[in-house]
């Protein structure tokens, strides 16, 4: 079994999607090992997409991401990090299919409800970034 981390963005808290998103997550057979409502503050937010410093987007995701309360989520599957990212949809919200939760409750580009880790490796290192071990289920 696997551990992914997961985020409902602050467009998708505002919302008001967040028992919308988190049935989807449990009726999709996830465990849910963690879960924290925060507000990020920019410091967290830059740390937390530090990979993307570079990229010329960085800024307007940083912003967004501090702009409302998130939920932190650590679930537990086979194959989590997969199955987040195909119950998430892509991450542009108007590519994503009906039935995604991208597709679902997210916007665009920027604004598209949701994060998941992209690798096992960055699964482990990002679920440590908001979760003690002695806090998960
Ligand atoms: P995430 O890491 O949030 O799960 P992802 O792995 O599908 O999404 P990344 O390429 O890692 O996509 O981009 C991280 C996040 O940055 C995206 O989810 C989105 O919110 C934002 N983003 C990506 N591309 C753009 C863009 N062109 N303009 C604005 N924001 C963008
Ligand atoms: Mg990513």
């Amino acid at each position: 079994l696997e551990t992914t981390l997961a985020i409902i963005k602050p467009d998708a808290t505002r919302a008001g999607n967040i028992g919308h998103i988190v049935q989807r997550i449990t009726d999709a057979g996830f465990r849910l090992r963690g879960m924290r409502l925060m507000h990020l503050t920019r410091q967290q937010a830059e740390g937390f997409y530090a990979v993307h410093r570079e990229r010329s987007f960085f800024g307007e995701l940083v912003d967004f991401m501090c702009s409302g309360p998130v939920v932190v989520m650590a679930l537990e599957k086979e194959d989590a990090v997969r199955a987040w990212r195909d119950l998430m949809g892509p991450t542009n919200s108007k590519d994503a299919p009906k039935g995604t939760i991208r597709g679902d409750f997210g916007t665009d580009v920027g604004e598209n409800a949701a994060h998941g880790s992209d690798s096992p490796e960055n699964a482990v290192s990002e679920v440590a970034f908001f979760f003690a071990t002695s806090d998960l289920l």
